[in-house]
């Protein structure tokens, strides 16, 4: 998949789910405001039209897509909401257990920084000792009953969930780099580092079982032209418009790979030059026949045969030598041995 477009899609991914947590974050604030209120504890009822102050304030900063600052007030509203209910409330309500999960989803955010997360971890971890020294460990009140359970299998559920949330970051980023490293930006084909390591590991396979494969060497006639008539961007055009051409016409498992500026490797597994023939005439010909805004190009082609025994350079420097003859002998047109 394009790169953008998976940037983009991350992107949609990332709202969405701030959104989710924004409308969580709001109703919970409002059934506990509820809950305060009902529960006569005067601190907390005016901490928590402040706290849900805030938590709609969110959808503001989420209209501006202002991320960061979701995470920073929504964190710094938690923390106090935690260490006012453990001291009214006690430590056996177990609320201070949320003050784990909260520093290390604060830490995670990439949107926030190294030093912001360390001292708000720090924090909770101040919190968290002072709470447990100095808080009352039960209250006349109570806390809403079984809580503390309630808690412990929350944090757990939230810690579990920030692990694999990181696993599948480092996956996707890992994935992306891969992709990048592998293809060429502009048309999305294989790029030359990919296909020389690829050829090399299938030339052995094809050696060994006993196969034939073709490899051609595509190149654009009068390119330079292109560019100069019609400017670097439109030829930029023609490169994609080409690329798509030989998607459309090769099988799945051919490897179309873009080897140079305007120069096209294309792998043809268990073919010979009877086999891969038709497959290149085809895509010069709906090169030839394709017209992009205005812009009518040609390609020609250099194509050999192997059994894999041969050196990698000599295959190239066979292809290119046919491609050669095939820019001597008039351009758009299949050379093969
Ligand atoms: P021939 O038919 O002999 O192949 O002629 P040509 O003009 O295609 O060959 P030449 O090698 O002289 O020109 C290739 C041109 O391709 C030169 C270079 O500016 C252009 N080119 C290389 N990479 C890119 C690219 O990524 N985008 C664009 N727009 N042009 C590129
Ligand atoms: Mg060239
Ligand atoms: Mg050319």
């Amino acid at each position: 998949m394009n790169v953008e477009r998976q940037t983009v899609r991350s992107q949609l991914r990332e709202h969405k789910r701030l959104t989710l947590y924004s409308i969580i974050g709001t109703v919970v604030h409002f059934l506990l405001l509820l809950y305060f209120i009902f529960d006569e504890q005067e601190p907390l009822i005016y901490y928590n039209i402040v706290a849900l102050s805030c938590w709609l304030y969110c959808f503001y900063f989420l209209r501006k897509k202002d991320y960061y600052r979701i995470a920073i007030l929504t964190s710094l509203v938690m923390l106090i909401q935690l260490n006012l209910v453990t001291i009214l409330y006690g430590t056996e309500s177990g609320v201070l257990m949320g003050l784990w999960p909260l520093a290390c989803i604060f830490v995670i955010n990439t949107r926030t920084r190294m030093v912001a997360g360390t001292v708000f971890a720090s924090v909770c971890l101040i919190s968290f000792i002072l709470l447990s020294l100095y808080a009352p460990v039960s209250t006349e009140d109570g806390f809403i009953p079984g809580s503390l359970e309630i808690f412990i299998l929350v944090t757990g559920a939230i810690m579990v969930s920030a692990v694999m949330s990181i696993k599948s970051a480092f996956r996707a980023r890992r994935n992306k780099m891969i992709y990048i490293a592998n293809h060429d930006t502009l048309t999305g084909l294989k790029n030359r580092r990919f296909f020389t390591t690829f050829i090399a590991h299938r030339q052995d396979v094809i050696r060994r079982e006993g196969t034939r494969f073709c490899l051609a060497l595509g190149d654009i006639d009068h390119f330079k032209q292109i560019n100069d008539q019609h400017g670097h961007q439109m030829g930029d055009a023609v490169l994609v418009a080409i690329a798509a051409c030989f998607r459309e016409i090769s099988a799945q498992s051919d490897v179309i790979c873009r080897w140079g500026g305007e120069e096209f490797l294309i792998f043809i597994p268990e073919s010979d030059i009877s086999m891969a023939y038709p497959v290149l005439e085809a895509i010069r010909e709906v090169i030839s026949d394709q017209n992009i805004d205005g812009i009518n190009t040609t390609i020609s082609f250099g194509v050999v045969e192997s059994d894999g025994s041969e050196a990698l350079d000599e295959l190239f420097k066979a292809a290119d030598l046919l491609l050669y003859k095939a820019k001597q002998s008039g351009r758009n047109r299949v050379e093969y041995e």
